[in-house]
């Protein structure tokens, strides 16, 4: 099976990802977690990524489309996978079909999580919190600032993927202000037995 779950920073596409992934053993990709460990490695990409992810900008097309077709030429990712974080603009979303294409396979689904702006920011100052509380370190975009810069890269560039899925008859939207647990079990609910 192969899914994407798109929302806003905040949204909760993380959470749910890494929780379906287990339950459906399927790979999580998420572009997010690859950049942070490619900056922490000192790695070029790492070096090229790093200012424009503090500040809450959207990393170059031409890098996320190359990690992720690396990516997902890999032998694990051959039972399916859920992409988190990517695509994040049309460009992106165009260069998967082709990538899945010229691979004999198709999306399953897109699964959008609908969260009220309102509620971005404290559950971005909760991720922070509940990270300190657990001795880790926050990540350089989650305060306020870079949240502003990540909410507006959202509207400009990634909300359009909701008609382009649309169109595409792939789009299933979720109430993402519901309880985790709920979440999790209506995504189960549209997916249908494993
Ligand atoms: P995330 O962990 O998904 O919130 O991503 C953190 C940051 O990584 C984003 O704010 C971007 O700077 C960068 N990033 C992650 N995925 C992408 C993507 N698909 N396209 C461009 N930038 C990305």
């Amino acid at each position: 099976m192969k899914l994407i779950l798109l929302g806003p920073p905040g949204a909760g596409k993380g959470t749910q990802a890494e929780s379906l992934a287990k339950r459906r053993g399927l790979i999580q990709l998420s572009t997010g977690d690859m950049l942070r460990a490619a900056v922490k490695a000192g790695t070029e990409i790492g070096r090229k990524a790093e200012a424009v992810m503090k500040s809450g900008g959207l990393v170059s097309d031409e890098i996320v489309i190359g990690i992720i077709s690396d990516r997902i030429a890999e032998p694990d990712c051959a039972n399916g996978f859920i992409l988190d974080g990517f695509p994040r603009t049309l460009k992106q979303a165009a260069a998967l079909d082709e990538l899945l294409d010229s691979k004999g396979t198709i999306l399953d689904a897109v699964i959008e999580l609908r969260v009220d702006d309102s509620a971005l920011l404290s559950r971005i100052e909760k991720r922070a919190a509940d990270t300190v509380a657990a001795g880790g370190t926050i990540r350089a975009d989650d305060n306020a600032d870079a949240l502003k810069t990540r909410l507006m890269a959202y509207y400009r560039e990634t909300s359009p993927l909701v008609g382009y899925y649309f169109a595409q008859g792939k789009l299933r939207t979720l109430d993402g202000m519901a309880p985790i647990e709920t979440v999790a079990a209506k995504i189960d609910e549209l997916l249908g037995t494993p």
